[in-house]
């Protein structure tokens, strides 16, 4: 039987990757088909992210707009994190399902099988297969097909939990029950990132540790490889990061500018999504959209605004009140480690870990372009330089199985 073994390093812009840096990433890249220009979805953050892995298609064709999300619930936006455990039941609730299109893990069910192993957010981890059609684990409960009850991942959020992750998941890919797709994708670099500076000793200590868990993972592989095991091994990333240099209470700004009874009255609202948010408006707030789009192109904070074409370009559709994408403002000032760049990151509370970290979400130059690399034994060393992204990843793996890709926005990736 052939597999396939994918490997995300959560966070990590292919500009990291080096020979000094992270060896085994550099070895992988040089052995196998380098994606010099693989690029991220809009919005650039990972619950969207999976989902497109998982599916082959952006937001405008899976449904899920971002790590936030507005539902329309008893006539009314409400604006929930797609992060915790119970988001799913609140999408099935509002939306009668979870992703309109379906998964890799629902097209290999019958076909050898899926399995996740994720240390990210639940959300993230859920929306590789929301509706369980394989097998995902995480620390916050695993399920089976079907819904069946398998063991929590017995693992901590953080590096530790990643590097504990590792072992395990090789462990599966060696010993466990063969699947035809394993996925693996590890919480680090992203997490130290937004608790760090890009370019800080932690953030070289995290990319150093999870480089090595890569390097254990490809020689893993190998030895399966060496007793005649065809495995397709991809290993990327789903956004980089971008340091924040300023934030913007989004809530605040709409009420500060008279908006607060329509979002009180839940039509008119902000899904933040770091440095970006979408805006949604239903009912009375339609009305208003022009305008709030008018003084938003005024503040400093704002980039770019898409809407309507633009935004369905950008690949998230303007449906379920969704009317326009925001990417916030960026200068080109360095931050304390030299890394050039400093955005404005939109916040509604909490959320906000404060300035100086990283941050992404949307459609800056540095949080656009994660990395990918197709590694198989009978594939020459090489680059590609025409545009892949995260969507050609499902059709890449598929192909390689011999199944259709029907119903994909991505394209499988030739690497032979
Ligand atoms: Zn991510």
């Amino acid at each position: 039987m052939k597999r396939a073994v994918y490997v995300n390093c959560d966070g990590l812009c292919t500009d990291w990757i080096s020979a000094e840096r992270t060896p085994a990433l550099a070895a992988l890249s040089a052995r196998g088909l380098r994606c010099a220009e693989h690029r991220a979805i809009f919005p650039s953050v990972t619950r969207a992210s999976a989902a497109a892995v998982a599916t082959g298609c952006r937001p405008i064709r899976h449904g899920l707009h971002g790590n936030r999300m507005g539902l329309l619930e008893d006539g009314r936006i409400v604006v929930r994190d797609a992060g915790p455990p119970d988001f799913r039941g609140h999408m099935r609730k509002a939306l009668g399902r979870t992703l309109r299109v379906p998964t890799m893990s629902q097209r290999v069910a019958k076909q050898g099988g899926f399995v996740a192993y994720s240390n990210v957010s639940p959300g993230a981890a859920y929306f590789l297969d929301p509706d369980e059609h394989g097998e995902v684990r995480h620390r916050a409960g695993s399920y089976g097909p079907g819904g069946l009850v398998v063991p929590p991942l017995p693992v901590k959020a953080g590096l530790q939990g990643d590097i504990a992750m590792a072992d395990l998941f090789c462990d599966e890919v060696r010993r466990g029950r063969p699947r035809a797709i394993s996925v693996m994708w590890f919480g680090d670099p992203d997490l130290t990132m937004h608790n760090a500076p890009i370019g800080s000793p932690a953030h070289m200590t995290a990319l150093a540790q999870i480089d090595e868990l890569v390097g254990k993972v490809a020689a893993t592989v190998d030895a399966l490889r060496a007793k005649g095991e065809d495995i397709l091994l991809m290993v990327g990333s789903d956004h980089g990061h971008e340091t924040v240099g300023n934030g913007i209470n989004v809530t605040a700004w709409l009420d500060e500018n008279g908006y607060s009874a329509l979002r009180e009255a839940g039509q008119l609202g902000f899904a933040t999504q770091g440095t970006a948010t979408l805006l949604y408006a239903i009912g009375e707030a339609e009305r208003v959209v022009q305008s709030v789009l008018g003084k938003l192109k005024d503040e400093p904070w704002v980039g770019g605004i898409a809407t309507g074409a633009e935004l369905e370009q950008l690949g998230i559709a303007p449906e379920g009140g969704l009317v326009a994408g925001i990417s916030l403002a960026r200068k080109s000032d360095p931050n304390d480690f030299g890394v050039a760049g400093q955005r404005w990151a939109a916040f509604n509370g909490s959320e906000f870990k404060g300035l100086g970290f990283g941050q992404h979400g949307g459609w800056g130059p540095d949080e656009t372009r994660p990395f990918l690399i197709v590694d198989h034994p009978a594939g020459k060393p090489a680059r590609r330089t025409e545009r892949t992204s995260l969507i050609d990843i499902a059709p890449t793996i598929l192909t390689f199985l011999g199944l259709p890709v029907d119903g994909m926005e991505g394209k499988p990736i030739a690497w032979g």
